[in-house]
């Protein structure tokens, strides 16, 4: 899992860091690997991997002291999540997403289940009830291919049906 970090710059302003874990080297052997770890890490000194989720502790100007570094996400309307689950929608990155909008990527992708949920039930609401069939899904009597069966289709796939 990647960890992150706030860094505060010179002008005031505060960077959200991705610490990307990296392979570095891979060892056939565990003892081969301990004592290149070891070097890298100091002899002695068996700590457990350092936490990576807690933001680093930031040097702040007393300019910037009353900001609460625990402080960073915002809190957007329920218009602001709608928009961003429309950029989900369409594709864009879960991460880049939350980034911009300053909130947490867990939070958005909980958010964004609930809503994609939803819009799934709403959706089921709405369709016609004349015919069920038509929500049925079955597999195509010529090619097998899984398609939306209707009681047009004759049991054939869009693509048979039509070729
Ligand atoms: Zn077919």
């Amino acid at each position: 899992m990647n960890g992150y970090e706030l860094r505060q710059k010179d002008d005031g302003s505060i960077e959200i860091v991705e610490i990307v874990p990296s392979v570095i080297a891979t060892f056939a052997d565990r003892a081969h690997a301990e004592r290149y770890f070891d070097f890298l890490t100091g002899p002695k000194d068996p700590v457990p991997p350092r936490p990576t989720a807690l933001p680093a502790p930031v040097e702040t100007a007393p300019a910037a002291r009353t900001a609460k570094a625990t402080q960073t996400f915002s809190d957007p309307t329920g218009e602001e999540w709608e928009k961003a689950f429309t950029y989900l929608m369409a594709g864009e990155d879960m991460k880049a997403v939350a980034a911009r909008m300053s909130v947490d990527m867990y939070k958005l992708r909980g958010k964004y289940a609930a809503w994609r949920r939803r819009q799934n039930e709403r959706a089921a609401a709405e369709a016609p009830t004349g015919n069920p069939a038509a929500l049925e899904t079955s597999d195509c009597r010529m090619c097998g291919r899984t398609f939306r069966d209707t009681a047009e289709s004759d049991g054939l796939c869009a693509r048979c049906f039509h070729g």
